[in-house]
């Protein structure tokens, strides 16, 4: 579909749907580590996403931006102003069409919103360890075009967040557990990937 405004309209509904399908996995791993909204957490905020209409904005850009305000007002918890400022952050960077290498820069603007503002680093149990891996295969591959990027980046994005399991979280509430964070996967990463998924889909 291309990086054009249908195409991120696309990729935001393919969001939605995953996020709102997984709901109950995404809930149940926040219950491992966490409190147990993750899943509703998302779902809320990206149901509100999808209920925007791609006719009311003049560019991708806007659309991301209006996502990202959104799901800073409605989400809450850690994850509402991350990834709220994930998207308005690719707001500010999103490419021309088609151009692979602006939406690498787009996405790797993305990933030091979230972590200006969340402060984790590769490691800790969080979100950032499937966006880290994924940024880094995507620029490896963006030479070879947006759809080859993306795949590259969903491959390496799912690895880390399988690498989350074992880790013990030093960020967010599942830090509170200390040693008994081990043995479970973290639930943004696990949302994250999904988004990534999402755009392979979609933005290709
Ligand atoms: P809360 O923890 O406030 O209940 P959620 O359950 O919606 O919020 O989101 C939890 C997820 O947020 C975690 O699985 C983790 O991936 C992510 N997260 C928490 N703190 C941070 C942080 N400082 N930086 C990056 N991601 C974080
Ligand atoms: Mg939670």
């Amino acid at each position: 579909m291309g990086l054009d405004l249908a195409g991120v309209a696309a990729w935001l509904a393919d969001f939605a749907d995953q996020v709102h399908t997984n709901v109950d996995l995404l809930t149940d791993l926040d219950r491992q580590i966490g409190d147990a909204d993750h899943g509703s957490n998302m779902d809320r905020g990206m149901q509100k996403v999808a209920q925007l209409d791609q006719s009311d904005f003049a560019s991708p850009a806007e659309m991301l931006k209006k996502a990202g305000m959104t799901l800073v007002s409605t989400v809450g918890g850690a994850s509402g102003p991350l990834y709220g400022t994930f998207f308005l952050r690719l707001a500010g960077a999103w490419p021309a069409l088609d151009d692979a290498a602006g939406l690498g820069a787009a996405l790797r603007a993305g990933l030091d919103g979230i972590q200006s503002r969340g402060k984790a680093i590769l490691g800790d149990k969080t979100m950032v360890d499937a966006l880290v891996p994924a940024v880094e295969a995507y620029d490896k591959a963006a030479s070879e075009g947006v759809a080859s990027a993306l795949r590259a980046a969903v491959e390496a994005c799912a690895a880390g967040r399988d690498a989350t399991i074992p880790l013990v979280a030093r960020k967010g509430r599942a830090s509170y557990l200390g040693e008994r964070s081990a043995g479970h996967q973290d639930p943004g990463a696990t949302s994250l990937t999904m988004l990534l998924e999402a755009a392979n889909r979609t933005l290709v």
